[in-house]
This record gives structure tokens, C-alpha cells and sequence, in this order.
């Protein structure tokens, strides 16, 4: 089962998979001393075909999309059922792309250069809107990772924190590939914590509610580390295949 092309009988699927996702991360956030609501479930719907996303918004009380890929994203659009649905980006961007994507999402959730958030204050300000965005943390300092290392974010908060029009609404982050679930934990767990150190600063701008982290492979463990948005794409639809 790929997620690109249509199988009305994948539907099915695609609606248990998303009942079992939600009672999990209701679990999860009970255990975490949360309410089930204080979550939130975005489905990742890279390479998947409109219909299985018109479904899952139609049928299984998704209201939060997530894209990575500006083109994907604005070709696919007037296609879905998109009334009351938020509508982030969560993929690398550059600047050049910025004017193209700002104004047709809720949040760009994966800022990772002082660079692209003046891009996007510039925009905003043309525009005459607020931007709402998360900044990327390569937790891991991974060289081959998009997102901020930390020293870079650091350096650069003052400034992002003064860009006008923009709100910046926390924190996303992908962690490391870890060999066990120990390793990765102790990766939320920093983030967690940077998350909440950053929260309880004063920054002009900064509004913090959204720490987004974990995904298929590992909400349970994000959310009982302090999540609070999981992105969730092949645990829902099935695997990607991006010919
Ligand atoms: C693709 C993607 C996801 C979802 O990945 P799955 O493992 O399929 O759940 C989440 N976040 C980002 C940034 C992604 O690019």
C-alpha cells in the first residue's frame, strides 16, 4: 500500500490507523500528567494523494496538515478539503521560496537561519500580516540535519526575537536516528528543557505553546517527554514513495 495513488480500500486503513494514533496519544498525555486535548495529531501528508487527505480531514477529525515541500504543497491545495483545517510547512525552506509560501500557511514550522525569519518578517510587513513560526533545533548538532545549532540559535535570538510581524510560537525539532529508545529520550529530554528554558526568557516576540517533536516511529516517547504536536505521515497513510 503507497500513499500516492488512489485504493478506496486503503481507506479503511487510513481511519483505524488514525483511531489507534489518537488513542495513544491520549495515553501518552494522561501519563504525562496532560489532558488528551493538550496534544495535538498533525497528519504529514507528503506525496500523498488528495483523496486519502480529503478523507482523513472528511472522516477522522484531522484538522492539522503538514507539508514539506512549497511546489507539493501549492499544487495540491485547491484540491483538499481545506475549510477549517491549519495548515503548516515543515520542511527545509529557502529564502528564495519564502514569498511564494508565507502567506498561503498557518505556521512555517521549520525556520533554521536568522536569514529566513527576516525573510519572512519582510514579507509579513509587505503584506500587512503576522507570521506565525517554530524555530528548527538540530538537537543532535548533526552536520548533515537542517535546523539551528544550538551556538547559531543562540547568537541569533536577540535579533529574531525583534523581527517585526512575526510570532514566534516555539519550538520543532527532528532528533538523531538513535540506536535505542534511551538514547532518543534523552534527546526530548533536552529539547524539552531548552524548550522551557527559552519559554520562561524574555523575548520581544516570542509567544511559546508549540513544541513539536516525534513521529511515527516515536510520539509515545516525545509526548511523555513534553511534546505537544506530533507529525505523524506513515503511520497513518502507509509508506511514501516519492516517484
Ligand atoms: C516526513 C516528516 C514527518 C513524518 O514522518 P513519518 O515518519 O512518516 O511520520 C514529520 N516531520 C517532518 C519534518 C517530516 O519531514
Amino acid at each position: 500500500m503507497t500513499t500516492n495513488s488512489f485504493d478506496a480500500s486503503h481507506l479503511e486503513v487510513i481511519s483505524e490507523n488514525i483511531k489507534r494514533i489518537k488513542n495513544e496519544i491520549s495515553e501518552a498525555a494522561i501519563k504525562s500528567n496532560r489532558s488528551p486535548d493538550d496534544v495535538r495529531l498533525m497528519a504529514v501528508t507528503k506525496t500523498v494523494c488528495p483523496e486519502y487527505i480529503n478523507y482523513a480531514i472528511d472522516n477522522c477529525g484531522v484538522d492539522l496538515i503538514g507539508e514539506n515541500k512549497v511546489q507539493e504543497f501549492l499544487s495540491k491545495k485547491d484540491l483538499l478539503h481545506l475549510k477549517g483545517v491549519e495548515k503548516h510547512l515543515i520542511g527545509h525552506l529557502q529564502t528564495n521560496k519564502v514569498k511564494k509560501i508565507v502567506g498561503q500557511v498557518d505556521m512555517i514550522q521549520s525556520v533554521d537561519s536568522l536569514r529566513v525569519a527576516q525573510s519572512i518578517s519582510n514579507e509579513a510587513v509587505k503584506g500587512d500580516f503576522e507570521a506565525n513560526i517554530l524555530l528548527e533545533i538540530n538537537i543532535g548538532d548533526e552536520e548533515s540535519k537542517t535546523g539551528f545549532d544550538k551556538a547559531l540559535f543562540e547568537e541569533s535570538l536577540t535579533e529574531i526575537s525583534s523581527l517585526p510581524n512575526l510570532k514566534v510560537k516555539g519550538l520543532m525539532t527532528i532528533p538523531p536516528i538513535c540506536e535505542n529508545t534511551l538514547e532518543l529520550e534523552k534527546y526530548f529530554e533536552k529539547m524539552s528543557n531548552y524548550y522551557e528554558e527559552i519559554k520562561n526568557g524574555s523575548y520581544g516576540n516570542f509567544d511559546f505553546e508549540i513544541l513539536s517533536m516525534g513521529m511515527s516511529g516515536d510520539y509515545k516517547e516525545a509526548i511523555l517527554h513534553g511534546s505537544n504536536l506530533v507529525r505523524v505521515g506513515s503511520a497513518i497513510f502507509g509508506a511514501r514513495n516519492y516517484k
